[in-house]
């Protein structure tokens, strides 16, 4: 569903980011991607997320060319991703059912279906209760659950979480990978994540695809190298 073909990513400055890297990532897999700093991360999800072009190579997502697609396009191939970033960005001026709501309404989803919708995500992200709570008022892995939940309202196939767990206590990282991980096996989402915890790593038996100066240095499953 999601294949890296020999991507190469030479930045403007003539920063060598990616290696003639190749990915094959299957549909409802769920993948750790770990590696130093510096080590090629952001840049793959960036490509990704269409917020970079490769240099060289291909990137096919459910058989779609995406290094070769129309700008225009490009709208309606992010609506496939849902994305999780550490600090969250959630809006501060919006309540937790707004802020999942919002995510539905820029697509222009009608009332009923975010009154049907919003409840549903908020169950699963065990935030029943929370909805009116505003984001200054909520725990930092109570924020990031909400973040979850609107990266999920629009159904995407895939999901990136960006070091999810990078504002957040041990404990509560916990659930939140508990909680990724159920996502792709339930719903056959596929879910990358990209983290430094050797710990979170360890504790679930998942595929690890370690980069180290734009390659892959290793790729199995179980455990950070
Ligand atoms: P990671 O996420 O693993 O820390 P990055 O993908 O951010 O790694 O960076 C990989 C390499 O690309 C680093 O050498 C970094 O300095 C470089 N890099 C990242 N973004 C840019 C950019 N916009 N312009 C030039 N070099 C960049």
């Amino acid at each position: 569903m999601i294949e890296f073909k020999n991507v190469t990513k030479i930045y403007p400055d003539g920063t060598n980011s990616l290696k003639n890297l190749s990915l094959k990532i299957e549909d409802g897999e769920f993948l750790f991607i770990v590696g130093s700093s510096g080590a090629g991360k952001s840049t793959l999800i960036k490509i990704l997320m269409c917020e970079e072009k490769l240099t060289e190579g291909s990137l096919i997502i459910n058989g779609v060319d995406i290094s070769k697609i129309k700008y225009s396009k490009i709208p309606h191939l992010r609506r496939q991703l849902g994305v999780v970033f550490q600090d969250f960005r959630l809006i501060p001026s919006l309540n937790v059912y707004d802020n999942i709501a919002f995510a539905m309404r820029v697509l222009g989803k009608s009332t009923k279906e975010i009154k049907e919708r919003v409840p549903a995500m908020l169950d699963l992200v065990e935030l029943t209760s929370k909805g009116q709570n505003m984001p200054h008022n909520l725990s930092g892995g109570e924020k990031q659950r909400v973040a979850l939940a609107r990266a999920l309202i629009n159904s995407p196939k895939i999901i990136i979480a960006d070091e999810p767990t990078g504002n957040i206590d041990p404990e509560m990282s916990m659930d939140i990978m508990r909680l990724l991980n159920g996502i792709s096996q339930r719903g056959n989402i596929t879910v990358l994540v990209v983290t430094h915890e050797k710990e979170l790593v360890d504790t679930f038996e998942k595929r690890v695809v370690t980069l180290s100066d734009g390659e892959i240095i290793s790729d199995k499953t179980g455990g950070y190298v």
